[in-house]
C-alpha cells in the first residue's frame, strides 16, 4: 500500500478537474505564469507561431487570448497582442520595427510620450525623428531611410483629423509602414483597415485600452493589432523577448467592460456634441476645437474616414488672449463634476490644461494663440456638464 501524501502536499495536489458542464456568462478566468504541459510530447511539439500551444504565463492564457481577438475584431484586424499599458503597445511597435539609421515620421500634434521615447531612440540609436503637419500631406516626404509614419486620428490635444487617406496612400508608395494610434476612435468611429472610399488599410493599430475598452479609469492597458501574420510574427517575437504581458485579473476586467463599449462610446459622442454646440456659443473662448465641427482643421478629413459621423468625447477650447494662466487655472479648479487629470473614456468628466507653445515644432496657423482646455466628457448629463462649465466661466467674471 502507498503511503498517503501529507497534508501540505495534498493542499497542492488535491484532484481537481476543469470545469465542462458550465457555462457563465463571463469567459473563465486563468492566472498563469507556469502553464502545465501535459506530456513531454505536448512540450516539445508546440511551435511558437500556434498562439494557442500555451506555454508560458507571458505568452498568453486563454484569458488574453479573448480579449486579444476581440479587440482585433473591434478593430478590423487579425491578430492582437497585449502590453500593459497604451505607451508600453507603442514602445513595442518601435523596438521591432525601429533601427538604427532608419528614419521615423511623427505628426506634430502625436501624443506626447510617444515622441518623448521616439526622440530617446534618436539619441542613443541614431534614430531620425521627423515631423510632418497631419493636415498636410505633402509635409510627409519619405526617403529610403523611412521605416515607419506614426498617424493619429484625431490628435488627442488639438484634435485635428489628418489627411489619413493621402497619409496612408503615400506611405504605402513609399514603401514606409504606417502605424496609427487608434485610440480616439477606438475602432467605433472608424475602421482603420478599411476605410474611405478606396478601401484604404493601415499596417498596424495601437490602442490604449486604458481608455474606451477598460471604461473605469482604473486599469492600464494597451494593444497592437494588424492583419498581415509576418507583421505580428515580428512584433510577437518582440512581444516574447521583452517579456511583455500583463495580468489575467486585468484582462478579464476589461473583457468584462467590452459588452458596452459600443454604447459608452456613442453615449459619450453625442455628449460631447452637445457641450460642443453650448461651448461655441460662449464669448470667453477664441477657437473650439472638435473633428465634427466644419471651422475645425481637418473636419472634411473626419467626413472623409468617419462616415459613423462619431467621434470621441474629447472637445478642446482655446481662451481668448486675455484669459491668462492664473485665470485658466481659476477656472479648472472652480469645475466640479469635471475632474482634473489625465486620461478619458471613463465614467467621470475630465479636465485638463495645455500650453501649446511648449507643445509643438511646427508653425500651427489653424491654432489661435491663447491657453487650451481639454474636456473629455464622461457618462454624466451633459446638461449638468454644461451647468457645471457655466459655473466655472463666472468665476472668472
Ligand atoms: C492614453 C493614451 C496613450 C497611452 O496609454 P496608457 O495606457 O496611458 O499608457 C496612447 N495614445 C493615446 C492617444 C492616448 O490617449
Amino acid at each position: 500500500m502507498t503511503k498517503q501524501n501529507s497534508l501540505q502536499t495534498t493542499l497542492i495536489h488535491a484532484p481537481r478537474q476543469a470545469p465542462q458542464y458550465i457555462e457563465t456568462i463571463q469567459p473563465p478566468l486563468f492566472r498563469a505564469s507556469t502553464i502545465i504541459f501535459k506530456t513531454t510530447a505536448h512540450l516539445f511539439d508546440r511551435h511558437w507561431t500556434n498562439p494557442y500551444d500555451y506555454s508560458y504565463g507571458t505568452h498568453g492564457t486563454p484569458t488574453t487570448f479573448t480579449l486579444g481577438d476581440n479587440i482585433a475584431r473591434i478593430e478590423g484586424g487579425n491578430y492582437c497582442l497585449l502590453a500593459p499599458s497604451g505607451l508600453s503597445a507603442i514602445n513595442l511597435v518601435n523596438s521591432t520595427f525601429l533601427s538604427s539609421g532608419h528614419e521615423v515620421w511623427v505628426a506634430d500634434n502625436i501624443y506626447g510620450p510617444n515622441l518623448e521615447h521616439l526622440k530617446n531612440l534618436q539619441d542613443r540609436y541614431g534614430i531620425h525623428v521627423k515631423v510632418y503637419n497631419p493636415i498636410d500631406a505633402n509635409s510627409f516626404q519619405p526617403t529610403e531611410k523611412t521605416k515607419l509614419i506614426w498617424l493619429e486620428a484625431a490628435g488627442s490635444v488639438t484634435l485635428e483629423f489628418p489627411d489619413l487617406k493621402n497619409l496612408v496612400k503615400k506611405a504605402q508608395q513609399a514603401n514606409v509602414l504606417t502605424a496609427l494610434d487608434n485610440t480616439w476612435g477606438a475602432g467605433l468611429a472608424f475602421n482603420a483597415f478599411d476605410f474611405s472610399d478606396e478601401h484604404l488599410s493601415v499596417d498596424i493599430t495601437v490602442h490604449a485600452l486604458t481608455k474606451y475598452p477598460s471604461g473605469g479609469g482604473d486599469i492600464l492597458m494597451g494593444s497592437v493589432v494588424t492583419r498581415d501574420q509576418l507583421l505580428h510574427h515580428k512584433l510577437y517575437r518582440m512581444h516574447a523577448i521583452q517579456g511583455i504581458s500583463v495580468s489575467g485579473d486585468d484582462t478579464a476586467q476589461i473583457q468584462r467592460s467590452l459588452a458596452h463599449m459600443p454604447l459608452r462610446y456613442e453615449q459619450q459622442s453625442n455628449s460631447a456634441i452637445a457641450v460642443l454646440d453650448w461651448l461655441k456659443q460662449q464669448s470667453q473662448f477664441c477657437q473650439v476645437l472638435h473633428p465634427s465641427d466644419a471651422n475645425s482643421a481637418g473636419h472634411l478629413f473626419w467626413q472623409q474616414v468617419c462616415e459613423s459621423g462619431k467621434s470621441a468625447g474629447l472637445v478642446s477650447v482655446i481662451f481668448k488672449p486675455e484669459y491668462d494662466l492664473a485665470a485658466i487655472r481659476k477656472f479648472c479648479d472652480s469645475l466640479n463634476l469635471f475632474k482634473l487629470g489625465f486620461s478619458w473614456g471613463g465614467p467621470v468628466s475630465l479636465v485638463m490644461l495645455y500650453d501649446l507653445k511648449q507643445m509643438r515644432e511646427l508653425e500651427n496657423t489653424h491654432l489661435q494663440q491663447g491657453l487650451l482646455v481639454r474636456f473629455c466628457i464622461g457618462l454624466e448629463d451633459p446638461n449638468d456638464l454644461i451647468q457645471d462649465i457655466q459655473n466655472a466661466l463666472k468665476q472668472l467674471e
